[in-house]
């Protein structure tokens, strides 16, 4: 786990993204490889799409990106009429093929395969009682768990087994459950990973954010409920509730960093939430400057934000090279030097001589920020002021984001003026919290913001807060 959080520039990352269709009469197999096209930004470490014919499901899975996947593969040959597909960032369990998803089982009830994004927070627990009862598990993830309690709840039908299930794990999981001849998702009775509903013509569609059914042409209809089954089959669709009291804890994060900005989520669109946490930081910040540049991509909307709130000029002062894709290797401290320059070269003709403002999401380990800032001011620039649209990430996340653990955040150690001195920069200023939440309206209390308060609406085993929650 250690070295996950180097090769994406330090920034914490979602663990996976999931894709549903039950679409007769369609290409699923294709429409689910262009959905997991659009949620790659969810997970690069695997990918997965397993199609079911009503008789049988055929699974195709392996290492690396969805283009690298299924390169070799030709998607007509998986003829079928449901299908679920998988991408995968491991947050638990180790990046090996056996951990790829979707899991698919045999089971009294027949084939059934499972895509999951989230973190079981008592899963090392649940792991041992199914172990002392027989259980056998190949994989070393959390999901595998899932998929046992599933099987194990032979009596009643799915939906039952799935209640079940439901009743006993506890954390965060949006599920896509593939059989024989259903599609089913389920988002945990906290809400905290995204989950929405689609339809395209006669098809219904489920993805881990809006942007997938718009890239499959599918339309919106509803985000799935936290603690909503939803089971579509030949009969329609059909929905039950579960544990419906649970305080809804959706991912603050996401909104910050991790989903696409064209997609909405639980009433919200993440651009424009993006934006106003850029407004808000201007207000919290009123700083003389001449130009406001974004750490590109991810700064993006909240520096568009900040300049119009300011009134300072918007200006790219840094650009990106597209090129080097998310998977960019870094094993040393002098390749991962080399990576910041790789990925991002400053513009000095937009720079030189300016006092510049810099809006990023966030920071996690301080290193990149400060290459960053250092970057800046060898451009010719007078001032560099680091502003961030999200408060210091002061604790580990155990829901299915990688935000390394606590000995890596630079502000769970050092406080703001320390940070600033370490990067370099002239002024830091971090989004505060309640700011961050009046983002949001009335929907405040909505939100899970552990990572950023220390308050977990689900409680972490010591275990796990110790790092033991990582089976190898
Ligand atoms: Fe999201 Fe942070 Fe909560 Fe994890 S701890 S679910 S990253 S807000």
């Amino acid at each position: 786990m250690a070295d996950k959080c180097t090769a994406e520039f330090n920034k914490p990352r979602d663990e996976c993204g999931v894709f549903g269709i039950y679409g007769p009469g369609l290409d699923v197999a294709t429409l689910t490889y262009y959905g997991l096209y659009a949620l790659q930004h969810r997970g690069q470490e695997s990918a997965g799409i397993a199609v079911s014919d009503g008789k049988k499901i055929h699974l195709h899975k392996g290492m690396g990106l969805v283009s690298d996947v299924f390169s070799h593969v030709k998607l007509s040959d998986f003829q079928g009429y449901i299908a679920a597909g998988h991408v995968r960032y491991s947050t638990t369990g180790t990046s090996n093929l056996l951990n790829a998803q979707p899991l698919v089982f045999r089971c009294s009830r027949g084939m059934i395969g499972l895509g999951h994004n989230g973190n079981l927070t008592n899963f090392n627990e649940l792991r041992s009682q199914l172990f002392s009862t027989g259980s056998v598990f190949q994989s070393s993830t959390d999901s595998e768990v899932i998929v046992n309690l599933i099987a194990r709840y032979s009596q009643g039908n799915l939906a039952d087994a799935i209640v079940k299930t439901m009743i006993d794990i506890k954390g965060a999981y949006s599920l896509v459950i593939i059989t024989e001849k259903s599609l089913i998702g389920v988002r945990d009775p906290h809400g905290f990973r995204p989950l929405c509903l689609g339809r395209k013509g006669e098809a219904y569609v489920l993805a881990s954010e809006s942007c997938a059914l718009d890239t499959v042409g599918a339309e919106f209809i509803r985000d799935v409920e936290p603690g909503e089954i939803i089971i579509i089959d030949n009969k329609g669709l059909t929905s039950r509730k579960v544990l419906q009291g649970s305080k809804k804890a959706r991912c603050i994060f996401e909104y910050v960093y991790l989903a696409r900005p064209d997609s909405n989520m639980d009433g919200f669109n993440v651009n424009k939430v993006r934006r106003e946490m850029g407004r808000q930081l201007a207000r919290e910040y009123q700083v003389d400057a001449d130009i406001v540049i974004p750490v590109p991509d991810s700064g993006k909307t909240a520096a568009w934000g900040f300049s119009l709130e300011s009134g300072i000029a918007f200006e790219e002062g840094l650009m990106k090279n597209r090129y080097v894709g998310r998977t960019f290797i870094q094993p040393d401290q002098s390749a991962r030097d080399l990576g910041v320059k790789l990925k991002l070269n400053p513009v000095r003709e937009v720079l030189e001589g300016k006092r510049v403002v810099v809006v990023d999401d966030s920071i996690v380990r301080g290193t990149t920020s400060g290459k960053i800032v250092n970057m800046i001011r060898e451009s010719g620039a007078k001032e560099v002021h680091f502003c961030l649209s999200s408060p210091p990430i002061i604790k580990s996340c155990y829901y299915g984001i990688d935000t390394s653990n606590k000995g890596e955040l630079i502000a769970a150690n050092k406080n703001v003026e320390e940070i600033r001195k370490f990067i370099g920069a002239d002024g830091l200023r971090f989004l505060s919290l309640e700011g961050l939440l009046n983002v949001f309206g009335d929907s405040q209390d909505n939100f899970c913001t552990a990572c950023f308060s220390g308050e977990y609406p689900v409680e972490i085993p010591d275990a796990a807060v110790n790092g033991k929650h990582i089976l190898e």
